[in-house]
């Protein structure tokens, strides 16, 4: 369906459009078989031979993915995980990387527990500034620099255009965990990014009933076929079942990402400055870190991810959470339903959150109840 002016919500709304040519259904068939039929001689023109990374349910979900962030190509995993530590594992015993010291703290924690052992060196900094990414680099060592932006939970942004020349000056590849941004808000590839990652279990599939995750390439080269010889090898991919549901909640990605960025942008507003609140971590607060890159380089919105510092301190905060009715107290992020969660009771000692940090994943229920209900549970631990 899609021509080169196709805007991306009717690319969404209808997933490419695709429709099965046996049946002339709209949504496509689950297959289920793990292998595929060898013609007679020898050959096998169907292009699929077994179904570890030859999943038809995949080719949908890729394609659309590859469309939304202008790519060359995307490929699926079996989450987010899977995903990332494939760009990862492509690399060789030796190899030089940069990652952010604030990011995903499950990354991390295998960056510096497993990959480092693997033989990668891993070199954890300050993405935030350019000068520190420029005095990093080591041309001809540095092989990849990964950043997350906004990054998860303190949402601090890093400027994908001028990190890319960088990066490119030195000869590495530039990766973006785009998780949070997805392509409604951020373009990474189009800023010069050489890949993009997505944990698809938040905001591309939305409804927190599946994990996923995706990897879009703008182009093709050696990494890429070995990261794509990683996922064929270790064969951490998706069911046929999740592939589908991916397609679905990816139908209305650009209603909920909008809706749930223009909510957190108000809640974000209405506790700044508020008086059982000692911070307000959203790059959209127009004194807020990164505000300026953000305002450059995302586009309609910053995102639904916010965090709050409680005034009082660790107790304080998980009391407020304690207290949510409508926000419900879990992890992960992204699906329509509001998420609240204590994170460094996730994180742990050796993260760089603070005691007082409650991270919020804003749905996409009315604002005015996310706030009254925030209102109410603030008041309650501090009675
Ligand atoms: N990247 C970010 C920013 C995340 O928030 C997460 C999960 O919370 C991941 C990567 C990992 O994704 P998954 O949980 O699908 O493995």
């Amino acid at each position: 369906m899609a021509n080169d002016d196709t805007h991306p919500e009717s690319i969404a709304a209808q997933a490419l459009g695709w429709f099965d040519e046996a049946t002339r259904a709209v949504n496509p068939p689950i297959h289920v078989s793990s292998t595929f039929l060898r013609d007679a001689d020898n050959q096998y023109r169907s292009g699929r031979l077994y179904m570890r990374d030859q999943n038809p349910a995949f080719d949908q979900p890729e394609a659309v993915i590859t469309a939304l962030e202008s790519g060359h190509q995307t490929l699926l995993f079996a989450s987010g995980m899977a995903a990332a530590t494939a760009v990862f594992q492509a690399l060789r015993p030796g190899d030089h990387v940069l990652a952010p010291k604030v990011m995903y703290w499950s990354l991390r924690n295998w960056l510096t527990g497993f990959a480092t052992a693997w033989g990668l060196d891993v070199e954890l900094i300050d993405m935030t500034s350019v000068d520190d990414v420029a005095a990093a680099l080591r041309p001809g060592a540095t092989k990849l620099v990964w950043i997350e932006t906004p990054a998860n939970p303190l949402w601090t942004i890093t400027d994908i255009a001028a990190t890319a020349a960088l990066v490119h000056e030195a000869g590495a590849l530039l990766a973006v965990d785009s998780t949070t941004a997805t392509p409604v808000l951020t373009k990474p590839l189009d800023l010069g990014a050489d890949l993009v990652m997505h944990s698809a279990t938040k905001y591309l599939n939305g409804h927190s009933d599946l994990t996923a995750g995706t990897v879009t390439t703008r182009a093709d080269n050696e990494h890429w076929q070995r990261v794509r010889a990683v996922r064929a090898q270790i064969g951490g991919t998706l069911g046929s079942f999740e592939s589908y549901l991916l397609v679905r909640g990816l139908r209305t990605l650009y209603l909920r990402v909008r809706a749930a960025s223009d909510s957190a942008l108000a809640i974000a507003e209405h506790f700044n400055g508020h008086e059982l609140v000692a911070e307000v971590l959203y790059p959209g607060l127009v004194n807020g870190h990164g505000h300026d890159i953000a305002f450059r380089q995302m586009t309609g919105g910053y995102g639904g991810m916010l965090s709050i510092r409680t005034a009082g301190g660790e107790a304080a905060a998980i009391a407020v959470a304690a207290n949510t009715q409508l926000w419900k107290r879990a992890t992960s992020l992204g699906g329509v339903e509001s998420l609240i969660e204590h994170r460094a009771s996730v994180e742990g000692p050796t993260s760089p959150v603070p005691f007082d940090l409650l991270r919020l994943s804003v749905g996409i229920e009315h604002v005015d109840d996310l706030i009254d209900d925030l209102e109410q549970a603030l008041a309650a631990a501090h009675s």
